[in-house]
């Protein structure tokens, strides 16, 4: 395919040690020449090279700036085009006024993902790859970084293939069919065609197990801390926040603008519902009451519910149970470390068979045993040991969904004895709708509108 050159800076705003300016395309090595100094024409050196020099404003000869150049030449580069990487000082007026010099010399500014655009449109990685890479950058643990990895390296995209591969296998035996009436094969045809659409069918299934996981790791836990006053509900947040091994916040850059608070636990990723309340003392229970604190827990996955296990239980307590009720929940046992006065048959009797753990995070105990709690709820083998390919993505989701619900129908007009033909339609539409998530039927309003979620220079 023929395309423009483009370029943007691809390294995140602000002040850094280097910026990279990144430009694409047939003219990017000529554009990089007609501004670069340096020991040789970057038109004449080798590919997958780097090279120092300066960078010269065209006609006037002034020197503008100290460089390396990288010069990658297609194929084998990310977008399959040439490219060329200008490694600047870092610093918002120097890369800004390179890129300016390189658009000045033709080259056209990139629009945000637009470098994975051309990726996915000069046929080295698929739609489910490209999405992979945004996932890469928004990943929030270890984990969910792996997993989006995997999505790049094409695994969930080779799995997509070949099932529907299988159906195209199921289709064309009825095509022989009915290319030749006069063989009269229809129920072997029917029965052929089954086998296979049941087949994928299952593994369908398998894979949408799969999803409620993999968008945890992928958009984290919807967590709420609740719990009277003085519980240990603060305690609690500082505790998590303090043991996680890395704390991340949303990278600049993205287009998710809103800061939320994460914390990794064994490898999940807890999005910490309505933290500002409690930092202030002034948690979510304190400031509106039980009523509305129900409100504000709509969103939740997880509910932590504190108890101080120094006091009785209250009425408030009980409130807090009813407000619980329905929602995936840890009762924490807090303040162990001092006389116990909380009936826990009592508690069993409110709240049910819910896990409870006992903590004192005065003398940080139960900090463990609470960490396995919340993994193990939502990971059972321990997010570690999970090797198959997560389905993480949303869109992805409502395909196999609706890639479902069509086999359903083949199946259902399969059984009613309806003509093999009809049967086609509904197995057919599956198969697009499965190849959406690979990109291969998807339509050009979606594809651009999801790189147009990347950031700038990606
Ligand atoms: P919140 O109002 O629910 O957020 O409770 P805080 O976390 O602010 O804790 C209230 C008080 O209880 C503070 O003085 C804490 O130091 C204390 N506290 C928290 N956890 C424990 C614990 O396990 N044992 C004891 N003895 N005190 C605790
Ligand atoms: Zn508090």
């Amino acid at each position: 395919m023929e395309f423009d050159t483009i370029a943007a800076i691809s390294t995140p705003p602000g002040e850094g040690a280097i910026a990279i300016i990144r430009v694409s395309g047939d003219q990017a090595v000529e554009i990089g020449d007609r501004l670069y100094r340096g020991k040789n024409k970057l038109q004449a050196v080798e590919s997958h090279t780097i090279h120092y020099g300066h960078l010269y404003q065209p006609e006037q000869e002034v020197k503008i700036e100290e460089v390396m150049v990288s010069v990658l030449r297609a194929p084998r580069t990310f977008t399959r085009e040439d490219m060329i990487e200008i490694n600047v000082h870092g610093g918002v007026v120097s890369a800004d006024r390179i890129l300016q010099l390189v658009l000045s010399q033709g080259a056209r500014l990139a629009e945000p993902g637009e470098f994975t655009k051309r990726a996915f449109l000069n046929g080295r990685i698929d739609l489910s790859q490209a999405e992979g890479v945004m996932d890469m950058i928004r990943a929030k643990t270890d984990r969910a970084m792996n997993v989006a990895m995997k999505q790049v390296e094409g695994r969930l995209a080779g799995q997509i293939k070949r099932l529907r591969q299988q159906l195209l296998e199921g289709i064309a035996s009825v095509e022989v069919n009915i290319d030749y009436p006069e063989y009269d094969a229809d129920a072997v045809t029917l029965q052929h065609l089954l086998e296979q659409i049941h087949a994928v069918d299952r593994e369908i299934d398998e894979l949408l197990q799969t999803a409620k996981q993999g968008r945890i790791l992928r958009e984290g836990l919807a967590t709420a801390i609740i719990g009277r006053p003085n519980v240990g509900k603060s305690s609690l947040l500082n505790t998590l926040v303090q043991d996680a091994r890395a704390i991340v916040t949303d990278i600049p850059g993205t287009t998710r603008d809103v800061l939320e608070e994460y914390v990794n636990v064994n490898g999940v990723p807890l999005r910490l519902i309505d933290t500002a309340g409690i930092r202030e003392t002034e948690d979510v229970v304190e400031r509106i009451g039980v009523e509305r604190s129900r409100q504000a827990l709509q969103d939740a996955e997880l509910i932590l519910l504190v108890f101080n296990a120094n006091e009785p239980l209250t009425k408030e307590d009980q409130a807090l149970i009813e407000a619980s009720r329905g929602f995936e929940t840890i009762v924490v046992l807090n303040k162990m470390d001092l006389e116990r006065r909380l009936d826990r048959e009592q508690l069993t009797e409110w709240i049910g068979d819910v896990p409870v753990i006992t903590t004192s995070f005065l003398q940080e105990e139960g900090i463990n045993e609470l960490e396995q709690a919340i993994s193990q709820r939502f990971f059972h083998e321990g997010v570690e040991a999970v090797e198959m390919n997560y389905v993480s993505n949303t869109r992805h989701i409502a395909l196999l969904n609706q890639a479902k619900a069509s086999i359903a129908e083949a199946k259902s007009a399969a059984e009613a004895m309806m003509p093999v033909d009809m049967v086609q339609i509904d197995v057919t539409r599956a198969w697009e709708q499965l190849g959406e998530i690979v990109g291969e039927t998807a339509p050009d309003q979606l594809i651009d509108q999801l790189f147009s979620q990347f950031c700038l220079g990606k």
